[in-house]
C-alpha cells in the first residue's frame, strides 16, 4: 500500500486552515469590530455575525473536504471558493464603507485588519489553485484602490507594499502547489514502483515454484526406475550410505533381502515381453505393500529387487523375507493375456557393523543363489547369519535362560 504522501500534505493543509479559520478570524474579526466602535452598534453586530456565519461555514466545508481526501483527486469545492471570495471581497470594502464615519488611525487598524483576515482566509486554502490566485488578488484590489485613492504619500507607500505583500502572499501559494505537485508526482511513481515490484514478486514466486517442482520431478526421475516406480539402485546406494554409521555403532540392526522372480523369462516367452512387464510391476507393487515407510524398496535392474529393512535383525528379516514370497505366490497377476502366476525366491542377509552394505548386499545375493539352486520359490538366510540364528534359538533352548 503506497504512502498517501498528497494526502497527509492537504490534509495537514486542511488542518491549518481550520486551525486558522477558528483562532486567527475570531480574533482579527474582534479587533476589528473594536477598531469600529464608532461605528453604529447594529452595524458592527451585523458585520460580527457575518464575520461569524462565514467563519462556521468556512470550517464546516474545509472539514468536509478533509473527509473527501480519500478520493484520488479531491476537487476544489465551488461552494467553498464562492464564500471565501465573498467574504474576503467584503472585508477588503470595509474601508469604502467605513471611510468618514471613523477616524482615520482607526480607519488604518481595519484596513490592516481586512489584510490580515484575507491573508489567513487565503493562504490556507491550497487544494485548488486557480481558485486560490483569483480569490487573493480579486479580494486585495479593492484594497489597494482604496489607498491608491487616498492620494496621500503615505497611503501610496501603503499600496506599493500591500502590492508587494499579495505578490509574497502568491508566490507562497504557487510554492505550496508546486510541492504539492512534486508530491503527487512521487506518489504516483513509488506507488508505479510498487505495483511494478509486487508484479516481479509474484513472478519469482511463481518461477521458483515452477524451478523447484521441476527440480523434484528430475530428483525424483533421476532416483527411480521408469517401469515400476521404484527406487533405483543409485537411489539405494544413497539410502544405505548414511545407515553405514548408525550400523557401525550397533545403534540400529538392518537386513537386507533380494528378492527374484522365479523362471521370469519363461513369462517373457510364453506371453511376451509387454505381459512380462506387467508382471514386473505387478509384483513390485506386492512387494511395496508389505514393507514400512522406513524402509527402501529398489528394483536392481531385470527381474531382481533389493529391501533394505531398517529397525530389523535377522530373525524379523527372514519373516519379512517369507511374507514377501508368500504375497507373490498367492495372487494370479491380471495381465493382458490373462492371470499369470509367478514366485519369488529371496536370499536374507543381516548388515554386520564390521561389513560395508556392499558386502552386505554380496551375502544376501549368495542366500539367494542358495534359495535358487534348493528349488525356488523359498527364502533362504545367509550362512553366517543362519549360523547366528541358530546359536540364538540354542541360547533360548537353554535351562534358565531368558525367555
Ligand atoms: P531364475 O529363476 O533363475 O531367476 O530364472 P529367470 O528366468 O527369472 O532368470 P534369467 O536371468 O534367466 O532371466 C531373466 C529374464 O528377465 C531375462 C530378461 O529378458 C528378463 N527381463 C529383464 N529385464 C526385463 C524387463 O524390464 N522386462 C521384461 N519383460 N523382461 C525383463
Ligand atoms: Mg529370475
Ligand atoms: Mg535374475
Amino acid at each position: 500500500m503506497p504512502i498517501p504522501v498528497r494526502q497527509l500534505l492537504l490534509r495537514r493543509y486542511f488542518e491549518v486552515s481550520i486551525r486558522n479559520g477558528r483562532l486567527g478570524v475570531i480574533s482579527l474579526g474582534l479587533l476589528l469590530f473594536g477598531l469600529a466602535h464608532e461605528v453604529p452598534l447594529t452595524a458592527r453586530l451585523v458585520a460580527g455575525a457575518a464575520l461569524s456565519v462565514v467563519l462556521v461555514l468556512r470550517v464546516a466545508l474545509a472539514e468536509r473536504m478533509v473527509r473527501g481526501l480519500d478520493s484520488p483527486n479531491p476537487p476544489s469545492t465551488l461552494a467553498h471558493d464562492l464564500l471565501l471570495l465573498a467574504a474576503s471581497t467584503s472585508w477588503s470594502f470595509a474601508p469604502f464603507v467605513l471611510q468618514g464615519h471613523i477616524s482615520p488611525s482607526n480607519l488604518a487598524g481595519v484596513l490592516y485588519g481586512a489584510l490580515a483576515v484575507i491573508a489567513v482566509l487565503s493562504v490556507s486554502y491550497h487544494s485548488a489553485l486557480p481558485a486560490t490566485v483569483v480569490l487573493i488578488t480579486a479580494s486585495f484590489v479593492p484594497l489597494v484602490t482604496f489607498m491608491a485613492l487616498q492620494r496621500t504619500l503615505i497611503s501610496g507607500v501603503l499600496a506599493v507594499t500591500t502590492a508587494i505583500c499579495v505578490g509574497a502572499l502568491l508566490s507562497r501559494v504557487l510554492a505550496g502547489h508546486r510541492t504539492l505537485l512534486r508530491a503527487l508526482a512521487a506518489e504516483q511513481a513509488y506507488a508505479q514502483l510498487v505495483r511494478e515490484l509486487q508484479g516481479d514478486g509474484r513472478r519469482l514466486e511463481h518461477e521458483n515454484a515452477q524451478l523447484g517442482s521441476s527440480l523434484r520431478d528430475a530428483r525424483d526421475a533421476a532416483s527411480r526406475d521408469p517401469l515400476t516406480g521404484l527406487y533405483n539402485r543409485r537411489h539405494l546406494e544413497a539410502f544405505a550410505a548414511p545407515l553405514a554409521d548408525t550400523v557401525r555403532r550397533r545403534v540400529e540392526e538392518v537386513a537386507l533381502c533380494v528378492v527374484d522372480i522365479d523362471h521370469f523369462k519363461r513369462i517373457n516367452d510364453a506371453h511376451g515381453h509387454a505381459v512380462g512387464d506387467e508382471v514386473l510391476q505387478a509384483i513390485a507393487d506386492l512387494l511395496g505393500s508389505r514393507l514400512r515407510e522406513a524402509d527402501c524398496l529398489a528394483r536392481l535392474g531385470g527381474e531382481e529387487f533389493v529391501a533394505v529393512l531398517r529397525r530389523c535383525d535377522i530373525g524379523r528379516g527372514q519373516r519379512v523375507a517369507e511374507a514377501l514370497r508368500l504375497i507373490v505366490g498367492g495372487v494370479e497377476i491380471e495381465t493382458d493375456a490373462g492371470p499369470v502366476g509367478a514366485t519369488v525366491s529371496v536370499g536374507v542377509a543381516q548388515w554386520a557393523a564390521d561389513e560395508t552394505f556392499e558386502s552386505a548386499l554380496r551375502r544376501a545375493d549368495r542366500a539367494l543363489y542358495q534359495a535358487k539352486r534348493a528349488g525356488r520359490d523359498r527364502v533362504e538366510v545367509d550362512t553366517v547369519d543362519a549360523m547366528r540364528l541358530s546359536v540364538a534359538a540354542i541360547e533360548r533352548t537353554r535351562p534358565g535362560a531368558l525367555h
